[in-house]
């Protein structure tokens, strides 16, 4: 699926999208074709003047700047109509803000699906907010969803961003080099939804602590069942209103 972001920022993606195993879906395969094709739009090309203007003061007064209508409407534009010429179906355009819903696994699953039940996923239009937020009517005019990282405020919305496309890319089959292990991970509703079980590695003692004896009697009965008992403790104690 193609991402394409809105950003003023856009150097700051490449770090993220070329370290450790995610960078396998952001990479062209043998066949040129990409996991995730990820875009990015200079939001200032699309400004006027030679000082390529984007923000402007708040009508009421208050602190701060807001990004104007105008050049994220153009941009908005301009990318729906080169996708709409490769023939990619009309996309959600998310913003990400802090009034938007929670960021959770459910949608991270729908934007990670290769296909939807029209047989292809058309990805997502991201927009980075930057300095107090956007016009509001460009967001009445073209946001379709708004979605929020937690409730905290960061200085913009790279970050939100990155943060979707690494949970969306890890997803990708063949990306983690296990195949399997994404499955096991907290939040996953195809085993139970709940957060995942503590993990033990070498040395079997510790400064003095010894792993749980049953991960290492070799019995995967055993121990599929302590850890759907862990599964649960752990979440009954940390996310309660998970358990069903
Ligand atoms: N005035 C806004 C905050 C603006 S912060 C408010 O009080 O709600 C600047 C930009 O950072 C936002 O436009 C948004 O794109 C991004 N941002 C900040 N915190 C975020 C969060 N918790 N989740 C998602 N995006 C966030």
């Amino acid at each position: 699926m193609r991402f394409d972001i809105i950003t003023l920022f856009p150097e700051l993606f490449a770090p993220m999208m070329q370290s450790g195993i995610i960078r396998r879906a952001f990479e062209a395969r043998a066949d040129g074709s990409k996991a995730v094709d990820v875009h990015f739009s200079q939001l200032r090309d699309f400004a006027d003047g030679n000082y390529r203007r984007i923000d402007d003061r708040p009508f009421g007064g208050g602190p701060g700047m807001l990004m104007m209508a105008e050049p994220l409407a153009r941009c908005v534009e301009s990318i729906q109509a080169e996708r709409a010429a490769l023939g990619i179906p009309t996309c959600p355009v998310i913003l990400f803000s802090p009034i938007g819903q929670a960021l959770k696994h459910a949608v991270v699953e729908r934007f990670a699906k290769a296909n939807d039940e029209h047989g292809s996923n058309p990805g997502a239009i991201l927009i980075c907010g930057r300095y107090e937020g956007l016009d509001q009517r460009f967001i009445d005019t073209f946001v379709t969803e708004q979605i929020s990282i937690g409730d905290f405020v960061l200085s913009g919305g790279e970050i939100p961003a990155m943060a979707l496309l690494d949970a969306v890319a890890r997803l990708q089959p063949g990306v983690l080099s296990d195949d399997q292990s994404h499955i096991q991970d907290s939040f996953n509703p195809s085993i139970d939804g709940l957060l995942d079980h503590p993990h033990y590695t070498r040395p079997e003692v510790w400064r003095g602590q010894s792993v749980p004896p049953v991960l290492i009697g070799g019995n995967h009965a055993e121990i599929n069942k302590w850890r759907e008992a862990q599964r649960k403790v752990i979440t009954q104690n940390q996310r309660p209103e998970l358990l069903p």
